[in-house]
């Protein structure tokens, strides 16, 4: 039996970054899910990745996998408590361990293991979430959960709870079968029925996370959205395109769209400034800021092989497509931002236009439009009307009150001016 995964990420259309982490390793998945203020989540949700470097997939079972979370909880529950910023952080985790043919999952939170097996799909994992309880209480349907204003309350979730045990199941696994890892950013916005219909297409299953991504971006993209599919073929059949790399990403988290191949080259060996071939031994990052973390991310193996013509050509077409969603996503930022301008200014000069004041023009007191005021060399007001009586000729207390630069209506200044000429006749 062998593995073939594929791995898509993206921050969706709303959110500002994703908080969102995938792990990849020949025989090990996992999409996490993290949350918190600050951005903590993605330290929640990385650090809970990179726990399960931990594993060696080739020896590990149940029991080990198991350990291997609950020691991830107790990291992340430490880890909140030493930094105020990251305090109240925690994630979701779904991870798949597949050996001998027999798929060993973890599971806390609301992410999703799906199995899609002889055209069907089915849900590998129960929601640990509030609408996810009254679905199993009957107290509401599946549809109307997805659809609950409530539906992000999570009831489980690690770095939340000491005593926190996992969700464990084991699966005999056959050749054909197809394994899909999602967050609710792909399960709580695309229907299971496209789900379904998408996972059955012949792709392979990078194409095939791909195509779910741009679904669920397609549905809104209101949330990071994580997809990891992993198919299981004949002996021989193709080769395992991981290798003994692993991946942990996102590279980029303010980023769109980022797959196995795109994080190979730019998380791997240039984020981590290692030379092709090099090995570091994986362990667990210590301290470091939030977002920062990716810093400590470790790689193992021999260097990514060539590209192939065909994969060169699936690269650019997803350079596109990621390219297509930041432009959209950039314009409409822009669009946004001048409609705001344009409102503000034109407010403010329809306002400039209702006020007046009276004051000192060319020697004269003469009434202006506008606000007495500069801004950026720009004057807001100009003359509109220019009296006959000559400013040093008032009076101190007359000069004081044209001075003054009162706001007035127009009609309060006519009356002045018109005020002040006659007391210049009566003298
Ligand atoms: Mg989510």
């Amino acid at each position: 039996m062998r593995l073939r995964a594929g791995v898509v990420t993206d921050c969706g259309l709303v959110r500002p970054a994703n908080e969102d982490s995938f792990f990849l390793r020949r025989g090990l998945y996992a999409v996490c899910d993290g949350m918190g203020g600050a951005r903590a989540g993605e330290v929640a949700s990385e650090m809970a990745c990179l726990g399960l470097l931990a594993l060696d997939p080739a020896t590990a079972g149940g029991r080990e996998l198991r350990t291997a979370v609950t020691n991830v909880n107790h990291a992340i529950i430490s880890r909140s408590l030493s930094d105020e910023r990251l305090l109240g952080m925690g994630t979701t985790m779904t991870a798949a361990l597949i050996r001998e043919g027999t798929l060993f999952l973890a599971h806390v939170g609301d992410s999703r293991a799906y199995l899609f097996r002889d055209g069907r799909l089915e849900q590998l994992t129960d929601d640990h979430s509030w609408v996810g309880e009254l679905v199993r209480r009957g107290e509401l349907t599946p549809a109307q959960a997805a659809a609950h204003p409530q539906r992000s309350i999570i009831t489980r979730a690690l770095g939340t709870d000491l005593e926190l045990e996992p969700d464990l199941r084991e699966v005999e696994l056959r050749e054909g079968d197809r394994l899909l890892l999602c967050t609710d950013g792909l399960s709580g916005l695309v229907a299971e029925s496209d789900l379904a219909e998408i996972l059955s297409r012949p792709e392979s299953p990078q194409t095939v996370a791909e195509l779910l991504v741009k679904a669920a971006l397609e549905a809104g993209g209101d949330d990071n959205v994580t997809a990891i599919v992993v198919d299981v073929l004949p002996e021989g059949d193709i080769d395992d395109e991981l290798g003994d790399r692993i991946l942990v990403g996102p590279a980029d988290r303010e980023g769109g769209m980022h797959w196995a191949r795109r994080i190979k080259s730019t998380l791997v060996r240039e984020k981590l400034g290692l030379k092709p071939g090099a090995k570091s031994k994986p362990e667990m990052p210590e301290g470091g800021e939030p977002g920062e973390s990716a810093e400590n991310l470790p790689v193992a193996g021999p260097s990514p092989a060539l590209d192939s013509e065909q994969e060169v050509a699936e690269d650019q077409a997803s350079v596109k497509t990621r390219t297509r969603y930041a432009a959209r996503r950039r314009w409409l930022f822009v669009a946004v931002g001048v409609a705001v301008l344009l409102v503000a200014v034109v407010g403010f000069a329809i306002f400039n236009s209702t006020v007046y004041y009276v004051g000192e023009h060319e020697g004269k007191v003469a009434l202006y439009r506008g606000l007495p005021a500069t801004v950026a060399g720009i004057e807001l007001s100009a003359a509109i009307e220019l009296g006959s009586v000559s400013y040093e000729t008032l009076d101190p207390y007359l000069r004081s009150r044209v001075d003054a630069h009162e706001l007035v209506s127009k009609q309060e200044g006519q009356r002045f001016l018109r005020m002040l000429e006659t007391l210049d006749d009566l003298e």
